[in-house]
Order: C-alpha cells, then structure tokens, then sequence
C-alpha cells in the first residue's frame, strides 16, 4: 500500500448503526478505527428514529419469561420473508446469521456498557403467523443523559423527541384524553425532564439514546471519530479495496485500511433522481430521513462493480403534510391515525382498500399497488369529531383547536355530513357515504370482513387500548367529518448492494470485493421486501456491522479480542 495521507486498520464510512457496533468490535481486537461522517452530526437517521432493533431470543425475552428460540425466529422469518429468490439480500443463509449473531451482538454491547432492554409488549407484525411473537423481539437503549459526552454532546444527532422517557412509557402518552395511566406518565414524563435540566441533565431517548450510548462506549475505547468528513470514493488497488477519499482541511485525504472498510452510509431516500429510477412515484419531500441520505456510497459501489438488489423497497411511513411541513425536516407521521377508532383511508373515488393497521411498509406499498388502478397517491384519511376530539392529528394535541392554516389552505377538509365531506374532497358522496356505511356495519359487529384490521395483535396495539370492544375499529358517526391527505412516505430505502453473510460485498457473478464490507440501508435488507417486526433496518445495521468487524478482524490475524464476544 502506497500513496496514502494516513494508514489505519479499520475504516467505516458513515455513523450510522452499526458504524460504532463495528468499531467496538475492532477495538476488542486492538485494531484501531477511525469513522468518517459527512454530516455535521453523529449518528445518521439511527439517531432520529425510534431507536428499536429486532433482536430474536434476546436475554430479555429470556428474563422476562417470553419464549422465543433460534427455530421460532427462523419459522417466521420463513413465514413472512420467504424464499422468492428476486431478495438475494435475504438469503436463508444470512437469515441464519442474523438470528444466530443478533442476541449475541446485544450481548457484546452490555458487556461493553451500553445499557439496553426491551419494550414489554410490541407485536411482531405478523404475530400471527408460524414462529410470531405476540410479545415482540425488540430491544432498545435506556434513557440518556448526552450530558455525559462532554464537548460531544452537540455532535450527537438530535432525537425527534421533545421529552425523554422509556419507550415503554413513551407509546402510552397519545391517549392522556382517556386514560388515567397515561396522564400520569405524562405529567411524570414532563417533571423527570424538568427536575433533569435543573439538576444539569439532558435526557434523550430513542435512537438518541441509542446513539448516545453507543458514541460514549466508542469514545471510551478510543475510536476516532471525524464529522464533515464526506467520503468520495473508494480506493481500489488489484481488484480489492484498500482505503478511501475523504476531505480534510479542505483537500483530497486518502486513508488507507488494511483490515478493510465498512461502509454505513444509509440509503438513498434523499437523492429524487435515484428514486425516480428504482422507486418511481414517490418523492425526496414526503421522507423523514436525515439529509445525508444522499445514495452516493451505493453509487460508488456499484462503480466497482457491487451488485445491487431490492432497490424498488422502501420502508414506508405513512406521512401527512400540513401546511409550513414543507419547511420540516421531519414531517408528521400519522402512522397510528387510520388504525384508531373512528378513522379509515380511502382512495380518491372514496373507496376503503386495505387493513389500515399491519406494517407500515406494506401500508404505503399498499398505496402505491392501489394507484397503479385507481387515484390512490394521496389516499384521504376520513374521521369524525370523537377521533379529532381523543387523538393525535398531524402532530397536534386531541382535542385542540387546529391551525387557521389548515383550512385556510384546504389542508383540513370538514363537513357536517358525510356527503358534504365528499363534495370538499371532490368524491361522489353516495360512494363515500356507502363506504362509511359498510365500515361501520364492521364496527357494530365488531368484525372487519373486508380487511381484518383487528385481527392481528399488532392491528390492535396501533389503536386506543382504552376503546372497547375494539382497539382498532370505533364507528364514524358523530359530526362533523373531517379528511386529511396520506402520503406514502419512508424513513428510509431497503435495498442496496449484495451482501454475504460475512456482511461482504458481492459482485454480480456472487464473488467477493475483497476488503469491502457494508451494513445498514447501503445493503439490501436481509429481511427482503418485508417488515417483519418494529427495528427491522437498526438491528440488522447494528448485527451486519458486528458482524462485518470480526470477519475482517479474524480474516487477517485469526486473532481473539481482548473482551468476550459471546
Ligand atoms: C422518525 C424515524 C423513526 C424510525 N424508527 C426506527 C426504529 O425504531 N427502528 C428501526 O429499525 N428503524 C427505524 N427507522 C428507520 C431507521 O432509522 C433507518 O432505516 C436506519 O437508521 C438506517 O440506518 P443506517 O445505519 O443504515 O444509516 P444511518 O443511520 O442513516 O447512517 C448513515 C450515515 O452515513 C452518513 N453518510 C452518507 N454518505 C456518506 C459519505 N459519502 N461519507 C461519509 N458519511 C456518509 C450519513 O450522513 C449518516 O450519518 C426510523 C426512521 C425515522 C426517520
């Protein structure tokens, strides 16, 4: 190796998930790391989500008394992703890895004193079929004080989130109107936040949280981190890469890795022109993702030959757009809205066609399916004044008087009646009547016969667990009526290139590019073109990361790292 600014052993580009997993593994192997992000911030759109990684037969389901086994996870994922072979990100192979490697990268993680734990009950989202668990796999980060990092705690991405608390706790304050529970956590929410700032903490949670604790333990083992430092291209020397291009002080800087690298780069659900090519029909205004999830890194890869798969998958979420959301970075989600009581979505001829529960993914896919027949991009969400009164709408609290603006600029749609709601949103009013009519003949017998929103443990835990007999299904009959437009929205792309279970690139012809890794939405999932449960793109980014380190850490010493990697 020659020519290079600076010679390391490990080098990830982008800190997203599994950029620090990975690094921490490298240290355990006294390799030193050095990460490179482009953004001014660490992180990546990990840092802004919800923080929640699937992790099957965790050591919490284990201490909590929930079953789960490597079988179990083996027959749902062969249950929901399956074996169609146009997802080769999904082999059986990498499930396999996946299942088996998972719990013991959350075991590395406590051992290097990143605390985690679960949520103590969020459905998988096909509980329902063979090896689902009602209970759910996912793990997450305790809350933060991002007090802790010093001087790097204004690097840290900040969390969408205005308050802190366990997640747990977190899911319930949306129904304050009705439950006594539920005010309680809030008013406690609010005053553990406000006796923090006094007492000089700053409680973050979520995949803040997550982050944070991650951008400490990484710290802590001396992995060196650089914000604003874009990666421009790979170095290839005799087929294999052997470094990267990045900036510094403002010129070209060449870091040479003699381990490998490990790109983490996210996706490419900012870059409209690689939308249009693999994802026709959706736009870069309707993501939630950070800016930097710009696709240039997959590009790159492909330029030395990668190959790339499931780039038509987006992990869709369902995206209402106010006015003044145009100047959001972070839209309003409304991923609950139509799956609580007294709303439905309909297309633009005023037609309910789907379960408004389930995955978000197959929800906004749903959309997408149903435009290709009838206007259905935006759908319109349909709901009465109970559902204005008792939820969340757009961001706004239930109940309160909403922004002249919305209806100003024909944002809010509202009528006294069903037929004059439809006449606002330019739909034959007998048809929406009849529609509202046949859900709320459902609702009366408490069996949705068209779609079978309910069904499911996950359909349910969507709605209001206060609402009776249904969590889901709650009739719209009390004017007025209201509509608001649903957009097929992400936070994130899925696809991207072909990975071995070593987290190894893959050419076209299923061969290695040696000394390239890559983990996260750079690659295509391993969980195909599915959602199986809540942290389907950070677990699999953390575990590819933790999984990609020993590969290139063992490939070249056979060494053993100094702590256990269980
Ligand atoms: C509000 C919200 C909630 C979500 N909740 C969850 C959840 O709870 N669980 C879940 O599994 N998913 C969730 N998601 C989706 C999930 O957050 C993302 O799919 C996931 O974080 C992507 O992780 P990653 O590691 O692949 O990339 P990222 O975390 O996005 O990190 C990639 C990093 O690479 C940097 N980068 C890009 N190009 C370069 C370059 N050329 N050089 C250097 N750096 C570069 C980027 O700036 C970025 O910091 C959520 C998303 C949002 C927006």
């Amino acid at each position: 190796m020659n020519n290079f600014d600076e010679l390391r052993d490990f080098v990830v580009v982008g800190s997203g998930g599994g950029s620090m997993c990975g690094a921490l593994v490298m240290r355990s192997y006294h390799k030193d790391v050095l990460i490179l992000e482009k953004t001014e911030f660490i992180g990546g759109t990990t840092a802004r989500s919800g923080g929640v990684m699937w992790i099957p037969n965790n050591r919490f389901m284990k201490s909590g008394g929930v079953e789960d086994s490597f079988d179990k996870a083996e027959a749902y994922l062969d249950a929901v992703v399956g074996d169609s072979d146009n997802q080769p990100g999904a082999t059986r192979e990498r499930r396999g890895t996946y299942i088996r490697e998972a719990p013991r990268m959350v075991d590395f993680l406590l051992d290097q004193g990143v605390e985690l734990n679960r949520v103590a009950y969020w459905p998988d989202y096909y509980d329902e079929r063979a090896g689902g668990s009602e209970a759910g796999r996912t793990v997450v980060a305790r809350v933060f004080n991002s007090n802790e990092l010093g001087q790097w705690r204004q690097k840290l991405r900040p969390s969408f989130m205005a308050m802190a608390g366990p997640l747990d706790e977190m899911l319930l304050i949306p129904n304050f109107k009705q439950s006594w529970k539920s005010k309680f956590i809030m008013v406690k929410t609010g005053l553990v936040n406000i006796f923090a700032r006094i007492m000089g903490k700053h409680l973050v949670t979520c995949g803040a949280a997550l982050q944070g604790r991650m951008l400490q333990a990484a710290l802590r083992e001396d992995v060196e981190l650089r914000t604003q430092s874009a990666v421009s291209e790979l170095i290839v020397e005799d087929g294999a890469v052997t470094g990267v291009v990045t900036v510094k002080e403002g010129r070209p800087w060449r870091v040479g890795a003699r381990l490998g690298v490990l790109v983490n780069a996210g996706g490419f659900a900012r870059n409209q022109a690689m939308r249009d090519q693999y994802q026709p029909g959706t736009s870069v205004a309707w993501t939630q993702t950070i800016p930097g999830d710009t696709g240039e890194m997959i590009q790159e890869m492909m330029r030395h030959g990668a190959a790339v798969a499931q780039m038509d998958t987006f992990v869709g979420y369902q995206t209402s757009l106010p006015p003044g959301s145009e100047r959001l970075d972070v839209k309003p989600g409304v991923q609950g809205m139509t799956a609580s009581p007294h709303c439905i979505l309909v297309d633009q001829g005023g037609t309910r066609y789907m379960n408004e529960g389930g995955s978000y993914m197959a929800y906004c896919q749903g959309m997408l399916d149903r435009n290709k027949l009838v206007p259905a991009v935006p759908s319109w969400a349909v709901f009465d004044s109970q559902f204005i009164s008792k939820y969340m709408l757009a961001g706004t609290m239930p109940g309160s008087s909403k922004p002249a603006s919305w209806t100003e600029q024909g944002y809010l749609k509202k009528g006294e009646t069903i037929e004059a709601l439809a006449r606002q949103i330019s739909v034959d009013p007998e048809a929406l009547a009849s529609t509202v009519a046949r859900y709320n003949g459902f609702v009366r017998n408490n069996r949705d016969e068209d779609f079978h929103r309910g069904d499911r443990a996950y359909d349910r835990w969507l709605g209001d667990f206060t609402h009776k007999p249904s969590q889901t299904l709650g009739a719209i009959e009390r004017g007025p009526f209201y509509a608001v437009q649903v957009y097929p929205g992400d936070v994130g792309t899925y696809g991207g290139v072909v990975t071995d279970a070593h987290a190894r690139v893959l050419k076209e012809d299923g061969s290695v590019i040696p000394g390239l890794y890559a983990t996260g939405v750079s690659t295509a999932s391993v969980m195909g073109r599915t959602y199986p449960g809540a942290g389907c793109s950070v677990g699999p980014s953390f575990v590819w990361g933790f999984v990609a380190a020993q590969h290139a850490a063992q490939a070249h010493q056979g060494g053993q790292p100094s702590r256990s990697i269980a």
